[in-house]
């Protein structure tokens, strides 16, 4: 019976590839592109140039988006799936990863957007039961998490509760109440980041943002009775600072020390990710990050995840898209 559930939970990481448009600026300056999408799977460097030879010119993901894809259809490919399972009480996590103006906050806040409108979706064709949602945001910036949804910048302490996981302590959360309100709660989080970039004189790129929607229901018949039918669980729509942080870091063969040029909970998540995706059953070094403690819960077990790698198609960050493809690579 034991190893039956665990087969049955035993889920792939989904792995997706975005390439961009390439922009008016690279356009401009004659920049092209060597990326190319083959199928519904396949990405291919089209080896023109001599000295890139050495790349592997074919990458194989569960799915490619062609440049001309819309948000909406790397959502219903890439996405949809794993993030609806939270009505079904499976926690998930959502994560853009790729260098800094590949399209990481373009592709998620268009995921978020469509899983809201799909789980409001569901709740009305669900009326036998009744529904909570509930919002939270944060940012890791430096091994600090900071409250998007509180004035107050003091960063935030982890505690770990014995039944609920680790718990980001005084983290406000919100119930929901309508779409209109999620827009603005959403409005909310990106000026206090803005104040936070500006205060740390830095960009979003070396910031990780964490949207958390929680879902819990009841069956209605059983409302206000001891209820056994109640589902809890969270999406976590995760904005990840630039992989160039990471790459930079590892190529420099720097010693992994505290400090705002290493991303801890980058490079964490990386090994995290890939143990996963082996299936090892050894240790995951959730511990060794905020990020990936706070996502431990939403990361292996039975949780789903998605990951999708948003590339620049330019030719000038090829180096950058290479090691966004590896990264993929290593998560599937
Ligand atoms: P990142 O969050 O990775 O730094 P952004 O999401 O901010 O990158 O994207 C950089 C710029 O490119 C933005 O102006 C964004 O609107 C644009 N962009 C990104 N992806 C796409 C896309 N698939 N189609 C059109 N424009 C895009
Ligand atoms: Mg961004």
């Amino acid at each position: 019976e034991k190893t039956q559930g665990a087969i049955a939970h035993e889920e792939k990481i989904l792995v997706s590839v975005r390439l961009r448009p390439l922009n008016a600026k690279e356009l401009a300056r004659n920049d092209a592109s060597d990326w190319e999408c083959i199928n519904d799977n396949t990405i291919i460097f089209r080896n023109s140039l001599p000295e890139r030879s050495m790349f592997p010119t074919a990458y194989t993901f569960d799915r490619v988006f062609r440049y001309d894809c819309s948000t909406k259809h790397v959502y219903e490919e890439g996405a949809k799936e794993v993030a609806l399972s939270v009505v079904s009480g499976i926690n998930s996590s959502i994560f853009a990863y790729g260098q800094t103006s590949s399209g990481k906050t373009y592709t998620m806040s268009g995921i978020t957007d469509f899983t809201v409108a799909d789980i409001y979706d569901y709740i009305q064709r669900h009326e036998e039961r009744a529904f909570v949602l509930k919002f939270a945001a944060m940012e890791i910036y430096n091994e600090a998490v900071r409250d998007l949804l509180s004035a107050d910048n003091t960063p935030l302490r982890l505690l770990d509760d014995p039944e609920r996981g680790t718990i980001v302590e005084k983290l406000t959360e919100e119930t929901l109440r309508d779409w209109s309100h999620l827009q603005e709660l959403l409005s909310t989080c990106e000026a206090q980041r803005q104040i936070g970039e500006t205060s740390l004189n830095e960009t979003s790129s070396r910031s990780h943002q964490i949207l958390r929607l929680t879902i819990e229901s009841s069956a209605r018949e059983f409302l206000g009775k001891d209820n056994s039918s109640t589902l809890a669980a969270s999406v976590n729509f995760v904005d990840l600072a630039g992989s160039e942080r990471a790459s930079q870091a590892l190529s420099a063969g720097t010693r992994l020390k505290e400090g705002c040029h290493i991303n801890r909970s980058l490079l964490t998540l990386g090994t995290v990710i890939r143990k996963l995706s082996k299936g090892r059953n050894g240790h995951i070094p959730y511990r060794d990050s905020k990020l990936t403690r706070i996502l431990q819960s939403s990361l292996g077990g039975n949780a789903r995840t998605a990951i999708i790698c948003t590339m620049n198609p330019a030719r000038s960050h090829v180096e950058q898209s290479r090691n966004t493809l590896l990264f993929a690579s290593c998560a599937k």
